[in-house]
């Protein structure tokens, strides 16, 4: 597994690490695409989540910060990337030479900070935010905690979601798609007239099993189009 949401590395290196893989006899590599901290993959429909949501700003005390020794505590910098869906596909052709499958990982319905800058609407505040940085959980952040879940009781969170999966789907051909699904912090849910009046319709006795609709959900979704959900 590799997490190019906090760490973006480029398509050449993927290529070394992948052709490291093979020589160790692996046969998969779960490509972590997406996190607070940053979207990763070109979506033809919605072009923010790149315009946007692959660029954050990083600022003293980060973890990310730091490596151009000619800043100082005051400066901050634009730390991002994505890749093309040609270059996805590209690296998927390169695996699959080596007898690698590639498993992309979307998170949700948590850690997903960097789509909800690029299209607040999909959160429970529905207000703006920047992309989180890496200073996210840094005493030095001084920015309001940011939204990271998808607003559980709006359908249209959902239906963005099963588009962004359309196109990852037809990218890679795992049988699986890793999800992510951890750390769902409560919060914005337990506040959300939208996420309550779900839990209220769907007899679920609270936000923990508004979680499990949410996977259940998409595994549905991924079942109807012949994918298996992994979390
Ligand atoms: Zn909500």
């Amino acid at each position: 597994m590799l997490d190019v949401s906090r760490h973006f590395y480029s398509i050449e290196a993927l290529k070394d690490i992948i052709d490291l893989l093979a020589y160790y006899k692996m046969n998969v590599f779960h490509w972590h695409m997406t996190d607070n901290e940053g979207w990763r993959l070109e979506m033809k429909k919605y072009p923010k989540l790149t315009s946007i949501g692959s660029w954050r700003k990083e600022i003293y005390g980060s973890k990310m910060y730091g490596q151009d020794s000619s800043l100082n505590w005051k400066d901050t910098y634009r730390y991002g990337g994505y890749y093309s869906q040609e270059e996805a596909r590209e690296l998927v052709a390169y695996a699959a030479e080596r007898q690698i499958t590639i498993v992309p990982e979307i998170e949700m319905p948590g850690h997903s900070g960097a789509v909800l800058a690029a299209y607040p609407q999909f959160s429970c505040s529905q207000l703006p935010q920047p992309v989180p940085n890496s200073a996210l959980f840094n005493k030095y952040n001084p920015a309001p905690s940011p939204n990271q879940e998808y607003c559980a009781g709006n359908d249209s969170s959902f239906l963005f979601l099963q588009d962004v999966l359309r196109e990852v789907m037809s990218i890679f051909p795992s049988p699986y798609i890793h999800i992510g699904g951890d750390e769902v912090d409560k919060t914005h849910w337990k506040q959300c007239a939208r996420c309550q009046k779900r839990m209220q319709d769907e007899r679920l006795a609270d936000e923990s099993e508004l979680q499990s609709y949410f996977i259940k959900r998409i595994a549905r979704f991924l079942e109807t189009n012949d994918r298996k959900l992994i979390g």
